[in-house]
């Protein structure tokens, strides 16, 4: 294989014949010279090809070659005079091997909204923003991996095609081989899962938590990686229908563990980004977010603020009227909340923790008030949460009795229940949404232009 654009602007110039391969963004001609910027998604930058058109006897094939066409090639390493690179390459052949024209190729030079790309959104990858977008999602990615492996955390696969809702919030997609049309019912005229393909009710997976959990009893410290799927009929920028998300589930570890591992953690993968996408974080805080790069770098450096909910209320109670929703002790903390309390109240990420029981799901730690619950949130600047966590309820008879006053029935919980019956120990863990994190990472502001594909109401297109 043939060295990346990456690798080759490190290079040393040099007699021996190179072969870049790319598509092209730009070019410049002249009488005598034409310039190609080529680029191969390895890197920001482009690497220039020079072409001498005095000696260059491919002149026919050179008029083909626009922007947005496919090349390779070949020739020496010279230094560049240009102030924007150390090395360019001398052209002594090119082969075009698919050509973009220009009249219909959507891309051509020049700035493009980031609503036009979402509508090509298989060409945008091609754009310096969302190629620098998906080389930060690449590296966060082996980030979560290796900061997980270092640690001894098996990474399990839960799965995709659930059967209980973990969240008990109702945000399912259905999963169904019923004809829509003509739907198996039984005798009292209720919907007939028993005929369904796998015999009763199955939803695609908003959280691999519960299942997670079945697995830290046994290896004692898992993550999982997967995507999660929610049909919540938000239309924000911070919510999608199909996201990623990372979640670690720690036996014998309690909330101020867990704690630690979520602040570690993000620390971790912050500066991961800003030690092996500096061209790419120098980008984003140039053109997208003003200095989002030394703001992660802050993050690293400082100790994340701690902050009880109840706290936390007192505190937002007293701006309550420039809220849109005021709040009071009980009441959920919307994103105008959260932001307050990281932007305004502790300038920089805040955990804060023990929620009112109503307000959480019911696996969560019940603490010895019988109010609150050991939850966890990390809220961060322009997004609030970022990540949910809580100790886990490890008492089968509270456990229990949280799930009949919720109205869940707890036969259909029973292999999760045993874990309570069987070697039941304190253990945590959270959730961080991967795409979210991105959003954080980059500054970009909105969650759709940080996934390929997005998948939100009314959008599901590619
Ligand atoms: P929110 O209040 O923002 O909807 P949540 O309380 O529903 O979040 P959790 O169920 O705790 O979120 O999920 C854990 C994490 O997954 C969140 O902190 C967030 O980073 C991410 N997340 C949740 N829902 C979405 C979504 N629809 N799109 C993208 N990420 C999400
Ligand atoms: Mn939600």
């Amino acid at each position: 294989m043939n060295d990346r654009i990456s690798q080759l602007l490190k290079r040393a110039p040099s007699s021996e014949l190179v072969v870049v391969e790319g598509w092209v963004r730009t070019k410049r001609e002249s009488k005598t010279v034409c310039f190609l910027e080529v680029n191969d998604g390895s890197c920001l930058k482009g690497l220039q090809v020079v072409i001498d058109l005095q000696s260059f006897d491919q002149s026919e094939l050179l008029a083909k070659v626009t922007t947005g066409a496919a090349v390779s090639c070949t020739g020496e390493l010279v230094a560049s005079p240009g102030g924007n690179q150390a090395v360019e390459l001398q052209a002594r052949s090119i082969v075009l091997h698919g050509e973009a024209p220009v009249d219909t190729y959507p891309l051509q030079k020049k700035r493009h909204t980031l609503e036009y790309l979402r509508e090509i959104a298989h060409l945008r990858p091609r754009t310096n923003m969302i190629g620098a977008v998906a080389r930060v999602r690449n590296e966060v990615s082996y980030a979560v991996h290796s900061f997980f492996h270092d640690r001894q955390f098996s990474y399990v696969h839960t799965p995709i095609i659930s059967t209980s809702d973990a969240e008990g919030a109702g945000e399912m997609f259905q999963v169904t081989t019923f004809d829509l049309d003509n739907i198996p019912r039984t005798e009292e005229g209720a919907v007939d899962y028993a005929k369904d393909f796998f015999g009763r009710k199955a939803s695609l997976t908003v959280s691999g938590q519960l299942e997670g959990e079945t697995y830290a009893m046994a290896l004692k410290n898992i993550y999982t990686f997967g995507p999660t799927f929610r049909a919540e009929n938000s239309n924000t920028k911070r919510h999608l229908s199909e996201f990623w998300m990372i979640e670690p589930e720690m036996a014998f570890c309690t909330l101020e563990g867990d704690m630690q591992v979520a602040e570690d953690f993000l620390k971790y993968i912050f500066a991961h980004v800003l030690d092996n996408c500096s061209e790419d974080m120098a980008f984003f805080s140039q053109w997208v977010e003003k200095g989002v790069a030394d703001t992660l770098r802050s993050v690293v450096e400082k100790p994340f603020v701690h902050m009880t909910y109840t706290d936390a209320v007192a505190e937002l109670e007293k701006n309550n009227k420039s809220f849109d929703y005021p709040v009071h002790w009980g009441s959920d903390l919307q994103t105008e909340h959260e932001r307050y309390l990281t932007e305004v109240v502790c300038k920089g990420p805040v955990i804060v923790t023990d929620y009112p029981k109503e307000i959480k799901a019911f696996y969560m730690k019940l603490n010895d008030d019988g109010k609150t619950v050991r939850a966890m949130d990390v809220l961060v600047p322009r997004l609030g949460e970022i990540i949910g966590g809580s100790e886990r309820e490890s008492r089968l008879d509270v456990l229990t009795e949280r799930m009949v006053s919720l109205n869940l029935d707890p036969a259909d919980y029973w292999w999760y229940l045993d874990l309570r019956r069987f070697g039941s120990v304190p253990h945590a863990g959270f959730g961080l949404g991967f795409d979210r994190a991105i959003q954080y990472i980059t500054g970009m502001q909105n969650i759709r232009d940080v996934i390929p594909y997005p998948r939100a109401a009314k959008q599901a297109d590619f």
